[in-house]
């Protein structure tokens, strides 16, 4: 069985007293990638930003590896979550300074880097193949390497939960796809790797389990094969999906 390192039992939260997500349990396990997907305003990023605290929930309970996050300081949820948010302004610094933000949560004030701080930093950018662009600043880059700097400050953090909010837009067609093997690479080293993703097909053929939110409700989860089989994602997103046998194994289609 795969471990559990995130879940959330019950949880509802709401923006100026409107319910944004109502109800939610999930589960995030380690060695799987999970995608969270739903139609636009459904809730996908408010439960995300709920998960790590930046959106207060109102009701239910979140536990990281069985502890309840209540009172967690914002460093040790950090230490154990990666959040990468949906909407990014890119920084003025170089992407290795900027990766090196990673690790904040690991030091204490006032900041000195250790030797370990700067081998996560150099991993975590060979990691995600960007260690040419080390030295350049980031707003001088293409949209999507500026999100594999994300991506790269994210991993350098050294969580075992790792949130991502839609981590292929702005990437083409061949970067989304070393982006899902990517992932599947970190959920082999046993972290729970989970993503708001927008592709339904590419949800459903690179993930191992799926969460479905329509109207800040969890409507459906389970693994991919199980969600696409229970055929409540032609109702959620009032298209018609199909599956087809390919070289590579079920491909996913939308009609
Ligand atoms: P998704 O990521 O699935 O597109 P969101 O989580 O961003 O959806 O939004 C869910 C709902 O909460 C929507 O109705 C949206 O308008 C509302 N919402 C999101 N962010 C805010 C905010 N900062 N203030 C008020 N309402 C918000
Ligand atoms: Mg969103």
């Amino acid at each position: 069985m795969d471990k559990i390192l995130l879940s959330a039992k019950n949880v509802s939260s709401c923006y100026s007293g409107r319910e944004a997500l109502h109800n939610v349990s999930a589960e995030l396990k380690g060695g799987r990638i999970t995608a969270i997907i739903g139609p636009n305003g459904s809730g996908k990023s408010t439960f995300l930003k709920t998960l790590i605290g930046i959106v207060p929930k109102k009701e239910g309970e979140i536990f990281s590896e069985g502890r309840n996050t209540d009172g967690m300081s914002a460093p040790e949820i950090a230490r154990r979550i990666a959040y990468l948010p949906q909407m990014k302004s890119v920084p003025d610094l170089t992407v290795r300074t900027m990766v090196l933000h990673g690790r904040f949560s690991h030091l204490s004030y006032p900041r000195r880097y250790r030797k370990e701080d700067m081998e996560a930093v150099e991993r975590a950018m060979e990691t995600v193949g960007i260690s040419e662009y080390a030295e350049k600043n980031v707003s001088s880059l293409s949209g999507g390497t500026v999100q594999l700097v994300f991506l790269a400050m994210a991993l350098a953090q050294n969580s075992s939960v790792i949130l991502m909010d839609e981590p292929t837009s702005f990437l083409d067609i061949s970067h989304q796809l070393n982006l899902m093997k990517l992932c599947g690479s970190l959920a082999a080293e046993g972290k729970a790797v989970t993503a708001v993703l927008h592709d339904i097909p590419l949800a459903l053929k690179y993930a191992d389990d799926i969460i479905v939110l329509s109207g800040g409700k969890a409507v459906a989860s389970g693994t991919a094969s199980q969600v696409y089989k229970s055929g409540i994602l032609n109702a959620v997103f009032n298209a018609e999906i199909k599956e087809a046998a390919s070289e590579s194994g079920i491909i996913y289609y939308c009609q």
